[in-house]
């Protein structure tokens, strides 16, 4: 099925390639590249040139989305999208999000003219991270068809979505042409971990079995500011202490519960001086989990502790929800097919919950997705540090052309 005769090679060139995309950046000496920024062009240009050379047709849809389509003569064939974002936080690494895309090029290289018996509809996505609109997702929100809602959305600057998109160079008015239409059997995204679970195992590859849903709050502690001197530790209602007692918890609370990670990231002490008792807290409270019931379960035990510190202290306690997303499981037969060929190539298929979001979470919502992780070395990502093993490159064009073969074999049984 596959003409390669060096892997390593080509897991080199995968490589090479992500490193000249980096290249591509807003901010000199670092890695910035946001929703549609210039740069996007170049990056653009990059992987036009490997597409190019494999006899592919690219476009960018009105989403800024790059798209590069390899079609199946097979009569009514069906369509699989691989793909992952090319854009990046501010300051990023080199791989997040990008290594998936040109792994995608990879495979069809490695492909050669072998006929598939479905289209492989290859997708860089315009905007992820969220950076620029605060809300993620714009380039597969565009493929699955839901973008039109951000069109207004602003950033700092004051332009709005639809405005950037124009600078750009794109039509927005085509936007409803970047939704992916007819029969998609499934989505593959190859990604790297962003953290320390596979290094940690000793293992290159990660098999996704769900993305875990969020909640996140900003909480309030309220007591008595008061001198720090004269006012006898029995008779204080200090806020941050309440709080302290609170972050632990959700501290124990999640080391005991399976699966389940709680972070208090930010807290702000008021009036915020050393001779004052803490009379307010500001804090926020990130709750994940890929079951909902466990998330929603433990977010409602943990409001329950945080009113009775209160109670027990004088305080007052007060809670606002910011965001909450479902978990994402990923499709169960697609999933096992992936399972199937990290087997046929040595690896071991152990299934683990994405901490973070991806785009599999959104395309996961409208068409069957499977996700593959590559290991983190240092569990480090979003810092210039982040890196990739070129073996771990190399088993992951094991595998992913192991998936095609799989996935075609089903295809043709239909
Ligand atoms: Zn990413």
């Amino acid at each position: 099925m596959t003409l390669v005769s060096d892997w390593t090679a080509l897991a080199g060139r995968t490589l090479a390639c992500c490193l000249e995309i980096a290249a591509c950046t807003e901010v000199p000496g670092q890695i910035t590249r946001t929703f549609l920024c210039p740069p996007m062009h170049e990056a653009h240009a990059r992987l036009d040139a490997w597409a190019a050379s494999l006899g592919l047709q690219t476009r960018e849809d009105a989403a800024g989305n790059w798209r590069a389509t390899r079609r199946s003569a097979r009569p009514g064939a069906r369509t699989l999208v691989v793909g992952s974002h090319l854009d990046s936080v501010p300051d990023a690494g080199a791989y997040d999000g990008v290594l998936g895309v040109v792994l995608g090029l990879a495979l069809l290289e490695a492909l050669g003219d072998t006929p598939l018996p479905y289209h492989v509809e290859l997708v860089g996505f315009s905007e992820e991270e969220g950076v620029r609109f605060g809300v993620p997702f714009i380039g597969s929100r565009a493929l699955v068809g839901t973008a039109g809602e951000l069109l207004e959305v602003t950033d700092a600057g004051g332009k709005t979505v639809a405005q950037v998109i124009a600078e750009y160079g794109l039509d927005v008015g085509r936007l409803e042409e970047a939704r992916l239409t007819g029969d998609v059997l499934g989505y593959l995204e190859m990604h790297i971990e962003q953290g320390p679970v596979l290094e940690a195992e000793g293992r290159s590859l990660g098999l996704v079995e769900a993305i875990a849903g969020q909640s996140r709050l900003d909480l309030t502690f309220t007591g008595k500011a008061n001198h720090a001197g004269t006012t006898p530790m029995g008779l204080r209602r200090d806020a941050l202490t309440g709080t302290s007692a609170f972050v632990l918890a959700a501290e124990n609370l999640a080391r005991s519960t399976p699966g389940l990670v709680a972070t208090v990231g930010s807290l702000t002490p008021l009036p915020g001086a050393s001779n004052v008792i803490p009379g307010e807290v500001h804090l926020t409270l990130d709750i994940r989990h890929a079951r909902d019931e466990v998330r929603l379960g433990a977010l409602d035990q943990l409001l329950t502790v945080a009113e009775g510190i209160a109670r027990e202290r004088g305080l007052t306690f007060s809670h606002q929800l910011r965001m909450e997303e479902h978990a994402t499981p990923m499709n169960p037969a697609l999933t096992v097919l992936l399972g199937e060929a990290m087997s046929a190539e040595g690896q071991v298929a152990v299934p683990m919950v994405s901490g973070a979001g991806h785009d599999a979470m959104l395309v996961g919502q409208v068409w069957p997705a499977a996700m593959l992780f590559l290991r983190s070395p240092g569990g480090l990502s979003h810092h210039p540090d982040e890196a990739v093993l070129e073996e771990d490159v190399e088993a992951a064009l094991r595998v992913g052309a192991r998936f095609l073969r799989l996935l075609a074999e089903r295809e043709e049984a239909r």
